[in-house]
């Protein structure tokens, strides 16, 4: 049994979504390299004055990292040399950083004439010298504690953006702020959020081009309206915003683009929930076209039959839309999952390239969403070229190419039943990032196998009216009885896998895949030094050779890694840099097995070069004992609904079934100091200064002490199977 609970935890991480369709689009004229922008009048700063022409231009100067994805390309392959097959072997750590949290890290560093610049937890920013490690600044938002009730997937951050000597983060409350590069002095803020009583976030880094800035948003999952906003990068005054799905039919259309995308919602109130596609991640400028290409997210609910019971594609859900860069009108858009179902964004990291494709030299773009298939796209028609599957997919059966639109499979509409189906909404392929190798045609993508049980929410079908929390999760499938819904389905689940590939996009071939010990691992990065370089959930930073996957070189970092590594070269010496911790969307699978589990989730800033002979302190075991339980006096009815109430707002960071992945505290360790004080801290916040909300909004004091219960009784359970009880009746309440 508990093998089967922890399968099934494995698996429940799952939650987003996506569709395709495809729409014929004049194409814009190709443009010439931009030049850059007219320099700013603010005062000369002394590094990181970065313009177009300098991003464009970067491998004329390899050895910095100048934007998220090294270029605009976004392509995260490195021309560095000097650390190659040869001797990566004598690759050793160089410096570390503790950063002062256990919470997840998924940034990536930006090294600029010799600083590096990363974002941390609570969108925190750091500017730390590269050679030494030395902190050269900081930056701390000073985040409301308790906005991380809003954050699905933690308080994380994908980074920052350095342009025109200044440095761009956007704050999990929803500001965009501009700091001083060489000083990290506040130079001005502003609010993107349309709404601040809606629970929006950003963790996604901004991207910079056109003398401007550009900035999305999270929270599809708990109900909010997707949008991407541009900024003048030296004043924050807002240039133009892009809304990625119709809002209240009631009020006017924002864009002429809301006009088409209306036509495509039926029925349903999604305005009240929001309607979701927030482009929480990839957001990447193209020079040849001056326009920029917005990954857009999931729906919101997820279920289309509660969305837009009409049916409909619901334009922009899990598209890629290019709008033109200097006032943000569309150009065209591609949809990979229309009508999305499942929680398959499409906010997966764009790449730019020039390839061959059927005898012809193509600008592309390519993609590897949630969805599983591997899209590459004519960035100047939007015309789909490829989409050949990268992963197991049992929700569509293929691409049409003649149409565009996915072939759904029948056989796991959920709409009747439960099904089992792959991907599951932590996608075949996530925000870890992927590298793609022009040279040798491939893509080394940090993929996975994992699969979730879809099923209506019990509420829809018995009622069929679906109520809108604003306090929590608004799903649309059944999320309350999760655990029940995987237990009676165990038997049936697909195993949860991880790998890194080495994808062919236009043959849809793998030249070699490593299957991995943990489906959640970090991203990737590619060089011509012949190395692919991965951080895993095991704590392992490793090379492999690009050409065949073979292991070269491993350091074991002692904790789980989600982020992607980086190379740089100074004064002759290449380094790569990763942060590691664990978490993000992953929260909800709880106890799974990696090495944040035993180890902790410290979060460091790594940096390797050759010869490198600096150490790590030994790791300390985290003690996982379970105190003994003082059980509630209530029964499973009770029990049951404890857990209802814990899955629906708790499970989400705590972990499924009461057990945390070790980003978050597990709740089964509470002290009894803790115990005494639940309801306080559950109801009034009294730990919100760590990020613990209060929810006594959503939550009557009967309701706090029935997940008191549930939370007592999960620790009980599992404090018996540690002391070798194998025997006690578990879940009981399930029964
Ligand atoms: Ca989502």
């Amino acid at each position: 049994m508990r093998t089967v609970i922890l399968a099934i935890a494995v698996i429940l991480v799952a939650i987003l979504a996506y569709v395709l369709y495809w729409r014929e689009a004049p194409a814009p004229e190709p443009m010439e390299t931009p030049e850059a922008p007219a320099a700013p009048a603010a005062p000369e700063p002394t590094i990181g004055l970065i313009d177009d022409a300098r991003i464009v231009n970067a491998d004329s100067e390899p050895g910095n990292w100048l934007a998220h994805g090294r270029t605009y390309d976004e392509q995260r392959f490195s021309p560095l040399t000097s650390i190659n097959r040869e001797n990566v072997g004598e690759l050793g750590l160089q410096w570390y950083r503790d950063l002062g949290t256990n919470r997840g890290q998924e940034a990536t560093p930006i090294i600029v004439d010799g600083t590096m610049f990363i974002a941390s937890t609570w969108s925190r920013v750091h500017a730390f010298d590269a050679v030494t490690g030395e902190e050269v600044w900081s930056y701390d938002p000073q985040v409301p504690r308790a906005w991380s009730r809003w954050a699905c997937c933690d308080v994380v951050n994908r980074g920052v953006a350095v342009y025109g000597g200044r440095v761009y983060i956007g704050a999990l409350d929803g500001r965009l702020i501009a700091l001083d590069a060489a000083t990290g002095a506040l130079v001005w803020e502003v609010d993107t959020l349309i709404d601040r009583e809606r629970p929006y976030t950003i963790t996604g880094a901004p991207r910079a081009a056109r003398g401007k800035v550009f900035i999305g948003n999270g929270g599809a999952e708990y109900g909010v309206r997707g949008y991407v906003t541009a900024y003048d990068a030296e004043t924050g005054e807002q240039a133009w915003r892009f809304f990625t799905v119709p809002g209240d039919p009631s009020l006017p259309f924002e864009h002429p683009e809301m006009e088409l995308a209306a036509d495509t919602w039926k029925g349903g109130e999604w305005w009240e929930i929001g309607g979701g596609g927030t482009v929480w991640n990839s957001i990447v400028y193209d020079p040849d076209f001056n326009q920029v290409y917005l990954g857009v997210g999931n729906g919101a609910p997820w279920t289309r039959a509660i969305r837009s019971p009409g049916g409909g594609d619901n334009l922009f859900l899990a598209a890629i839309v290019a709008v033109d860069a200097d006032t943000g009108v569309m150009n065209w858009y591609y949809q990979t999952t229309p009508g999305d179902n499942w929680d398959y964004t499409a906010v997966q990291d764009i790449a730019l390239a020039e390839m061959e494709v059927d005898g012809e030299m193509r600008k592309v773009l390519m993609q590897a969403p949630k969805n599983g298939f591997f899209y590459v796209i004519d960035r100047g028609s939007g015309d789909l070229l490829r989409a050949h599957p990268f992963a197991t997919i049992t929700w569509a059966t293929h691409v049409d190419m003649e149409t565009g639109r996915p072939v759904e499979n029948p056989e796991v509409d959920y709409s009747e039943k439960p099904q089992w189906i792959l991907p599951g909404p932590i996608g075949a392929h996530n925000w870890q990032a992927m590298s793609v190798d022009v040279e040798a045609g491939l893509v080394y993508i940090p993929a996975q196998d994992n699969p979730l049980i879809y099923g209506m929410s019990q509420e829809w079908q018995e009622t069929g009216v679906y109520k809108h929390n604003p306090g929590a999760w608004n799903l649309g499938i059944e999320f309350g009885r999760i655990s029940q819904l995987l237990i009676e389905n165990a038997a049936d689940q697909p195993a949860a896998k991880g790998y890194l590939k080495a994808f062919d996009p236009l043959t849809g071939e793998s030249a070699w895949t490593v299957e991995l010990p943990h489906y959640w691992n970090g991203g990737v990065l590619g060089t011509a030094g012949g190395l692919v370089f991965q951080g895993d959930a095991q704590g392992m930073l490793i090379a492999r050779d690009k050409a065949t996957g073979e292991e070269l070189w491993r350091f074991n970092a002692q904790v789980s890694m989600m982020a992607p590594p980086v190379t740089y070269q100074i004064d002759g010496v290449q380094y790569v840099s990763i942060l590691t911790g664990t978490g993000g969307g992953e929260l909800f699978a709880g106890e799974t097995n990696t090495v944040s589990l035993t180890h902790g989730n410290l979060g460091r800033l790594l940096t390797f070069a050759l010869g490198g002979t600096e150490e790590l302190p030994p790791p300390t075991a985290v003690d996982r004992s379970i105190p003994e339980q003082q059980l509630a006096d209530v029964g499973d009815a009770e029990l049951a609904q404890g857990e209802r109430l814990y899955n629906s707002y708790c499970a989400v960071c705590h972990g499924v079934l009461g057990r945390s992945g070790g980003a978050i505290p597990d709740l089964r360790l509470m002290t009894p100091e803790i115990h005494a004080i639940f309801d306080q801290i559950v109801l009034e916040g009294t730990l919100a200064a760590n990020g613990m909300a209060a929810f006594d909004d959503v939550l009557a004091p009967e309701d706090s002490g029935r997940i008191h219960a549930f939370v007592r009784a999960r620790a009980h359970e599992d404090r018996e199977v540690a002391l070798g009880n194998q025997d006690i009746p578990r879940l009981t309440w399930l029964q």
